[in-house]
């Protein structure tokens, strides 16, 4: 059973963030109809809105890539804005989407959705099997939510909607907030403005020992588009590359593909959060698909971007 998207008008909800702009890049080479919708055109917090869009644009094909996102401190600054924005936003599309007919829908969610202690490498039956981390479970708690909602719609209604859940996402078009990023796009800036400015160190949040594993986006997109084609069934699937890194060692590829050569101290007044987040890949390369940008092309390709000005600058709070 397989999807065929030639011919087909396909919706990036969330065109502007950094999956939604990926994909609709990896949509390009598709043949197919690209419809884009920005908050201007629809608040996709506003369930009349977002039904007559959908009732309007009548896309064939969806992906959910709108979600308010954000880094440990925004997460935990923000609890309401991260449940309440992305507890509507996935409910609106999905719920649209059903009623309007559209044949195909891939929603995207995190990591994060996993407990706190899940054995590593985490696989996808690990769901709901303990507690989450505190300081990312409001948008935790969403992103389940949305996973139960397509496997809700498929169970009663038979709706062919399907859940991708990506790693620790990088790469073009990343937030460089120091607030509210993630820790790639911190480390990149750090490490650049302290080799601007001549400085002796660059300070990292925690202990340097919590392990993360990451995927350029842009690898991210193409997984997507793969599971939209060939995918058609209840359990969500984990979007990753199979393998992690300390903090400390992710700082210091950082900081030599960019150039800085001080010294890494350590902030320990900042949280750590979960220790280690590694899932399994082994259903993804399953269904026949793999990464093909290693770590360090990503991370110059992404500072690359920073340095041209792809970077957008999102005060905490900002989606889409
Ligand atoms: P998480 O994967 O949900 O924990 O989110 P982050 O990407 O924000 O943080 C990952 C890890 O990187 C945590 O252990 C942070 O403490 C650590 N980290 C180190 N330096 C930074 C930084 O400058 N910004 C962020 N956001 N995290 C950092």
């Amino acid at each position: 059973m397989s999807y065929d998207l030639n011919g087909k008008k396909v919706w990036v909800a969330g065109h502007r963030g950094m999956v939604g702009a990926a994909l609709v890049r990896r949509l390009a080479s598709e043949n197919c109809e690209v419809l884009v919708a920005g908050r201007d055109v629809v608040d996709l917090k506003d369930q009349a809105g977002v039904r007559a869009w959908v009732a309007k644009a009548k896309p064939d094909a969806v992906f959910v890539a709108a979600a308010k996102v954000g880094g440990i401190l925004a997460n935990n600054s923000y609890p309401a804005d991260f449940l309440y924005d992305n507890l509507m936003i996935e409910a609106n599309i999905i719920e649209a989407s059903f009623r309007e007919g559209v044949e195909k829908l891939c929603f995207l969610g995190s990591s994060c959705i996993y407990p706190k202690f899940a054995a590593q490498p985490i696989v996808e039956s690990a769901l709901l099997t303990g507690e989450l981390e505190p300081t990312n479970e409001w948008y935790a708690i969403a992103k389940i939510a949305g996973i139960k909602l397509c496997q809700a719609y498929r169970k009663q209604h038979g709706a062919d909607f399907i859940s991708a859940m990506p790693t620790n996402l990088y790469g073009p078009g990343d937030n460089f907030d120091l607030n509210s990023s993630h820790v790639m796009p911190a480390l990149i800036r750090k490490a650049h403005e302290a080799k601007l400015s001549g400085d002796k160190e660059i300070v990292v949040w925690g202990t340097g020992t919590p392990l993360r594993e990451f995927l350029n986006v842009d690898d991210c997109a193409d997984a997507c588009v793969h599971l939209m084609k060939v995918y058609s069934d209840f359990e969500h699937v984990n979007v990753g590359s199979g393998e992690d890194l300390s903090i400390l060692d992710l700082t210091k590829l950082v900081c030599d593909v960019v150039g800085f050569k001080g010294e890494i101290v350590h902030d320990l007044t900042k949280p750590d959060g979960t220790p280690r987040k590694l899932m399994s890949a082994d259903k993804i390369r399953g269904l026949g698909w793999k990464p093909r940008i290693d770590l360090r092309t990503g991370i110059a390709g992404a500072y690359a971007a920073f340095l041209a000005g792809n970077a957008t600058m999102r005060p905490a709070g900002a989606h889409q």
